[in-house]
């Protein structure tokens, strides 16, 4: 949840390298021979993963309170997030998604970076100016930001996908791409039997959206996306369990290969 709107194909290289390469006992695309990890669907590609909100922020309030830039504005450097009714919390839900879906890259060949390296009580942020400038100084080639949303409204459920819009001197050099990237993700979501929400975002699955500093300060294509609503049983039901978290790192994993490939 973020803040309102204003508040084996793998196995077969890895054979071929091996014979290739005797000494490569251990062959992989990290480890193995050079031209195996060359082929990787995904090599030389560079992703940023933000797990939306550290697990500590509620522990944090003066920190995450504070006023950072968004922009052209400012906004509270993060939130707490939401959580499941049964007490499961957004910041763990996106960490282990965000896992899930880091090892997915990596067997595809690509380098993965994370906005925080921990899910803990004792840490808050990173803000969302950090967030939004992460993969722009050593650029990256795409971030995507993940989240769960919190509706109350009866029976909201399913996922969203949101874009920046474009604000020159902001969002002026990566809003296309940006816009396909959030295309692609929906359909990829979709592919694997996730259905887009019906709540909000107009029923079609994608915002477009101005007032995000996470988006606002990025450098390189990037989109956030709410995963589902977490006061919805269905999917909190998805949302804790590991098949279901498989299911979101799978889906999202097939939108940085289409959109990257
Ligand atoms: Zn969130």
């Amino acid at each position: 949840m973020i803040a309102g709107r204003y508040a084996a194909a793998s196995v077969a290289l890895a054979v071929a390298a091996t014979l290739a390469s005797p000494a490569a006992a251990t062959s992989d695309f990290r480890a193995g021979d050079g031209s195996a990890r060359a082929l990787a669907p995904l090599a030389g590609k560079v992703v940023v993963l933000d797990p939306g909100h550290q697990l500590g922020n509620h522990n944090f309030p003066h920190k995450i309170d504070r006023l950072v830039p968004a922009g052209g504005f400012k906004k509270p450097c993060n939130t707490t997030g939401t959580a499941t009714n049964g007490g499961y919390p957004e910041a763990t839900f996106t960490w282990r998604v965000s896992r899930l879906l880091k090892a997915r890259l990596e067997k595809l060949g690509a380098t993965v970076r994370l906005t925080r390296h921990s899910d803990r009580e004792d840490r808050w942020g990173p803000c969302v100016d950090a967030r939004g400038r992460a993969g722009n100084k050593r650029p990256a080639d795409l971030k995507l930001s993940i989240h769960a949303d919190g509706s109350y409204a009866a029976g909201a459920r399913g996922f969203h996908v949101i874009a920046p819009t474009d604000r020159r001197r902001w969002t002026h050099d990566i809003f296309k791409p940006s816009r396909r990237l959030a295309r692609t993700t929906r359909a990829s979501l979709e592919k694997v039997g996730l259905t887009v929400a019906d709540y909000i975002a107009g029923g079609d699955g994608l915002d477009f959206r101005g007032d995000l500093g996470t988006l606002n300060l990025s450098n390189i294509p990037t989109v956030m996306v709410e995963l589902g609503n977490m006061r919805n049983r269905r999917d909190a039901h998805r949302m804790t369990t590991k098949a279901g978290r498989e299911t979101y790192a799978r889906g999202l994993a097939i939108a940085v290969r289409r959109f990257l490939g």
